[in-house]
């Protein structure tokens, strides 16, 4: 099929247009009916298959019940905005305005969406990491803006300084990092993210941070790009509930910036949807004010979950690189004798029934070279898939 328009824009933005102009399915859906069809254990996509904490879900119920089932505010429920506010402060020292500086969108992505489309114009240039969340490129690609790519490599995946310099100039309207960081779980040190704002200020960029694993980190803190001197003026600051409190189906979002980027996101925002999730935004802001102790549990949960599956990729055969935060975990299956990734996870359900996604899936055709032989996985899973999973991995070891 041909397609042609903004769908186009996206699709090649995305990868997925042929020479010819076909549209290719995603890896993801290719891997994901793998799964279905051979009942594999799918450590593809990074959703938790565990719900979240009672009281939040309780609070959506109790929302549905109380009749918050009508268009909420557009730039969200005060109660929200107020949390989203209270957790900035209370995590990162940051004073916000919750009227001005905060919104709150379907998910993320919206977020991302909505400041990619409110500010680029045709030929702007936006800087982000390779590999990157799949969604960034087709974003960027409809919005006519240029996807200008610095490379995270093996074995830690943090940007070389010198390279980012390069890549960074006057034409650079965003710099869209995501902190920390899927697929790689690195967490930006301290120096690259100085260098970053240094960049910003130099060529007068907007940072965007996406930050949706800001509570999944382990033994190492998050530090919001914005808490960085002179970096608040110009940072778009976005998370998300879904992640930190395995509410991914919610699709509840936000941003935070000064209020002139706000008011410049919402001016888009309110044609994508408007608004949405009027019942889950009260429960997510129960989320935000529950105490210390559930975010610290919830990320040493995950830190142990990580270390289950790092553990069994390595008894497997894998060269692993632990991942600092985040779902995901990238592994080398050039020590498995493979050397491509894709072929490898198209044959991982019928060699060990499990179902990973190869890195080149979030990376440029062109640049896929250094990529080849690295694959993802998922451990954002229950304790027993992770053992099962790993213990049919095991599997590979005798082929090496
Ligand atoms: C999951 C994810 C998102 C999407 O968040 P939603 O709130 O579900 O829209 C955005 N960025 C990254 C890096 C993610 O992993």
């Amino acid at each position: 099929m041909t397609v042609s328009g903004s769908w186009e824009r996206a699709a090649r933005g995305a990868m997925l247009l042929g020479p010819d102009g076909d549209l290719k399915t995603t890896i993801f859906a290719e891997m994901s009916a793998l799964a279905v069809s051979t009942g594999a254990i799918n450590l593809g996509q990074g959703f938790p298959d565990e719900d979240g904490p009672e009281a939040v879900l309780e609070a959506a119920r109790q929302a549905i019940t109380d009749g918050i089932n009508q268009y909420p505010p557009g730039r969200g429920l005060p109660v929200l905005r107020n949390a989203i506010a209270e957790h900035q402060r209370r995590f990162y020292g940051v004073e916000l305005d919750p009227d001005r500086e905060i919104l709150v969108t379907v998910g993320a992505t919206e977020a991302l969406a909505a400041t990619i489309l409110a500010l680029t114009e045709d030929g702007d240039e936006i800087v982000t990491f390779e590999p990157f969340y799949d969604s960034y490129a087709a974003m960027i690609g409809l919005s006519r803006a240029k996807h200008v790519t610095v490379a995270l490599r093996s074995p830690d995946f943090q940007p070389d300084l010198d390279e980012l310099r390069a890549a960074v100039n006057d034409r650079t309207r965003i710099i869209l990092i995501n902190n920390p960081h899927n697929p790689t779980g690195a967490v930006l040190s301290r120096e690259a993210l100085a260098c970053l704002v240094e960049l910003a200020q130099k060529h007068d960029a907007i940072i965007v941070s996406d930050e949706v694993y800001e509570h999944l980190t382990f033994g190492v803190a998050h530090v919001p790009i914005c808490t960085l001197p002179g970096a608040r003026e110009r940072t778009i600051t976005i998370s998300s509930g879904g992640k930190t409190f395995n509410t991914t189906g919610w699709k509840i979002g936000w941003l935070s910036a000064p209020a002139e980027l706000v008011e410049a996101v919402v001016a888009v925002k309110q044609y994508l949807t408007y608004v949405g999730g009027a019942p889950f935004q009260p429960a997510i802001a129960v989320g935000l004010g529950l105490p210390d102790s559930y975010f610290t549990t919830a990320a040493a949960t995950l830190a142990a979950k990580r270390d289950m599956l790092c553990a069994g990729l390595v008894t497997a055969g894998f060269s692993v690189f632990p991942p600092q935060g985040g779902y995901f975990v990238v592994a080398d299956v050039a020590p498995l004798g493979f050397a491509d990734a894709a072929e490898f996870c198209r044959q991982l359900p019928a060699l060990a029934g499990v179902v990973a996604i190869p890195v080149t899936a979030f990376v440029r055709e062109t640049n896929r070279a250094e990529y080849r032989s690295l694959v993802r996985f998922a451990y954002c899973k229950q304790v027993n898939v992770l053992t099962t999973a790993s213990a049919r991995l095991a599997a590979l070891s005798t082929r090496a």
